[in-house]
């Protein structure tokens, strides 16, 4: 709770700066908007052209690197990248000392609300305002390390996401680009309802319960319900989830008629389902539904990768996470449920992440960032390094194929002219040592500094 009111003091610090050094017009070169005019205009609509020139450009759509590049950035987006001659006429931003890639992606994030910790009632402590609030710092610390898209699969609390991704859009607050579910999807009981380890007794609110289904026409009304509030893809929690008292990760929760209704009525309205599954069966169950990636993976057998990659759903595997809540879920004393069921599924989910790296399946970057604090996201690449990829593979993961997994491939993970100018400078080379991408020195996000 300290922890906790130490980071609201902060969030509500950050906002009231950022207000303050708005309304007052100054000349604020290191905040995204220069005047308070521009946040009911957000793009800036400036024609203005400015260039980054850039050191070495890490290029993840055609796994090259190119040395000594200029970036030209008008409305927001790339306009052209050619090799450095003379300097250009107009503002250029100096990154020729650094590693500069496209902004990274993070297909598994919890922005709104707070961190897990050792009280399973944690979420209850909190009302939707603070949780909102909260993610605003969240979504902060996430831009800031390298993190401009993010894809948000789930908050407790209905359509809170929806709230702070649009603050975001809007210019009121700085955060990555949001792709956003609006809540779990998910049997009575399920892991994004909060209601495991409390006593049998207790009501949570009634906005923990809005994506509770109890059959398929539930899911259907469900499903359009987030889809015409704001949600732009929707999650379902198909399996037992290592993060809730009891059960087994390895139970399925919905029924193969609701997974499919889900994934039939997101469809047609132009949209996708990801879900949560981490058992054997229920992971070959979510891909002949019509599920466009599965989160976790944990338990996915050879023939669950076989049908991912005939199927070419997407595997994303937050292969880090595992090692956080064996550290600090140890040292904090979260529930013996938690901490067993992350020591069952923690080795094995990482040597099926290299197995599925091996069979050429679309890998991913997701994190369950939420579930540690946010910010750390970027620790993710060394696992997955160890764990079979490349460090250009990894760092494909989280640009060119998680915009694809988005159907955002046209504006995020890459820097080719019309794409968002979303890029980060690292010193030295990811390349050679993924690491270097946990010290992210400078963020550009839609063509302005954010760090
Ligand atoms: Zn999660």
């Amino acid at each position: 709770v300290i922890q906790f009111r130490g980071r609201f003091l902060l969030s509500i610090g950050i906002l009231l700066f950022s207000f303050s050094a708005l309304s007052a017009g100054c000349n604020c070169h290191d905040l995204p908007y220069q005047e308070l005019d521009d946040i009911d205009h957000n793009p800036p609509q400036s024609d203005k052209i400015t260039y980054v020139r850039v050191g070495n450009l890490i290029d993840p759509e055609n796994a090259v690197v190119l040395k000594d590049q200029l970036i030209a950035i008008q409305y927001e987006k790339v306009i052209s990248i050619t090799p450095w001659k003379d300097p250009p006429k107009g503002d250029c931003i100096d990154w020729s000392g650094y590693t500069v890639l496209p902004g990274l992606i993070d297909c598994h994030a919890h922005l709104v609300g707070a961190e897990s910790t050792a009280n399973v009632a944690e979420p209850l402590l909190y009302s939707a305002a603070d949780d909102v609030l909260l993610g605003c710092y969240n979504a902060r610390v996430t831009l800031e390390a390298g993190f401009t898209t993010v894809h948000d699969v789930g908050a407790f609390r209905a359509l809170t996401d929806v709230s702070l991704k649009n603050a975001i859009n809007n210019g009121y607050v700085i955060g990555p680009r949001m792709n956003v579910v609006g809540t779990y999807i998910q049997a009575l009981g399920g892991g994004g309802e909060v209601t495991s380890g409390l006593a049998p007794d207790i009501k949570v609110p009634a906005d923990f319960q809005v994506g509770v289904v109890s059959n398929p026409n539930d899911v259907r009304l469900k499903v359009n319900y987030l889809l015409g509030r704001g949600a732009d893809s929707i999650k379902l929690i198909a399996t037992g989830a290592v993060m809730v008292v009891g059960g087994g990760v390895g139970l399925q929760e919905l029924t193969n008629e609701e997974i499919e209704m889900a994934c039939k009525t997101a469809v047609a309205r132009g949209s996708w389902v990801v879900a949560h599954a981490n058992s054997p069966d229920g992971i070959i169950n979510c891909i002949n539904g019509g599920v466009r990636a599965i989160e976790h993976a944990s338990l996915i057998t050879d023939e669950g990768i076989a049908l991912a990659k005939k199927k070419g759903v997407f595997l994303d595997m937050d292969i880090y996470c595992g090692s956080w809540i064996e550290d600090v879920g140890t040292k904090e004393k979260w529930h013996p449920d938690i901490l067993r069921k992350n020591r069952e599924t923690t080795e094995a989910q990482r040597e099926n992440f290299r197995k599925a790296v091996k069979a050429g399946c679309k890998m991913t970057f997701g994190t369950d960032s939420g579930i540690y604090p946010h910010g750390k996201n970027a620790r993710q690449f060394k696992y997955m390094v160890q764990y079979g990829m490349t460090p250009m593979q990894a760092i494909q993961a989280a640009t060119v194929t998680a915009a694809e997994l988005l159907m955002w491939s046209d504006m995020v993970g890459a820097l080719s002219p019309g794409h968002y100018a979303d890029m980060i400078a690292v010193k030295g080379d990811p390349l050679k040592d993924i690491t270097i991408l946990e010290n992210v020195a400078h963020v550009i996000k839609g063509g302005i500094v954010i760090k």
